[in-house]
């Protein structure tokens, strides 16, 4: 098997003296979705933090393309091609549209592969192009994360952490944002680690899944199989 493009490796992480994360592994092949499932407070999204290098872990590895990055700080890994869309979106709210998607490419020199990216980005999202010179605190929700998703391809990064997507949105744009993180990873081969409360759609779009309890790797496996699986359906799928 091939050297996964994401490799965490037994983190612990804890907030002063309360643990939120213990002896977590997980691993993400180059070019596919993988999900990390779980209740509120299971630890999703310090697993995120601490491959960004935001939270820093008690124990463990995290290599990214065979190189260990867990000792370097959060703009290398950055450089390095791993960019987080952080939970409740945060775009910067008195920037335009535009703005905000220059922000992305802060730490790019090549001015014209950040203009095909503009293109591209604007193709993703026909409603960003329409909206470019709007201000980003009057988008709505589903529009934010548009942005936020936009402003991370900006980058152009290798792999994208991809903290609930379809948190606060409405049903309809939940589908919309799905389509488009369907069309990041088949069409540019995006490599993408996504955290989601949305069970049932995370497991239709990924291909293989972890799922946290109490910062612990409680099930793992290929999503059509835990889509399939009589625990998760009952314990996550309402079944
Ligand atoms: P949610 O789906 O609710 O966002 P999550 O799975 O992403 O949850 P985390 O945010 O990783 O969970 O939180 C894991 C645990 O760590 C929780 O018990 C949480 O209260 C705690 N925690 C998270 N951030 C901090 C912090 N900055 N200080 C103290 N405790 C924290």
């Amino acid at each position: 098997m091939s050297e996964p493009l994401l490799r965490v490796e037994s983190i612990s992480a804890s907030y002063g003296n309360i643990s939120a994360l213990e002896n977590v592994s997980l691993q993400v092949p180059r070019g596919e979705i993988v999900a990390l499932l779980g209740a509120n407070g299971a630890g999703k999204s310090t697993t995120l933090n601490v491959i960004s290098r935001i939270v820093r872990p008690t124990a463990g590895s995290v290599w990214f393309d065979g190189q260990r990055i867990h000792e370097l700080p959060t703009d290398e890994i950055v450089r390095r091609g791993i960019v987080q869309v952080p939970e409740g979106r945060e775009v910067f709210r008195d920037m335009s549209v535009r703005e905000n998607l220059e922000m992305g490419a802060y730490a790019r020199r090549d001015r014209s592969g950040v203009a095909d990216d503009f293109e591209q980005v604007f193709r993703t999202f026909p409603r960003l192009r329409e909206r470019a010179s709007q201000k980003a605190a009057t988008l709505s929700g589903g529009e934010q994360q548009m942005l936020a998703t936009g402003r991370a391809m900006m980058a152009r990064p290798r792999m994208i952490l991809l903290d609930e997507p379809s948190m606060g949105l409405a049903p309809l744009i939940i589908e919309q944002i799905f389509d488009t993180i369907l069309t990041l990873n088949r069409e540019q081969g995006m490599t993408i680690l996504l955290v989601e409360q949305n069970v049932k759609l995370a497991l239709s779009v990924s291909s293989y899944a972890y799922i946290l309890e109490n910062g612990e790797v409680a099930l793992e496996g290929k999503s059509a199989d835990l889509r399939n699986d009589e625990g998760v359906r009952r314990a996550y799928l309402g079944a």
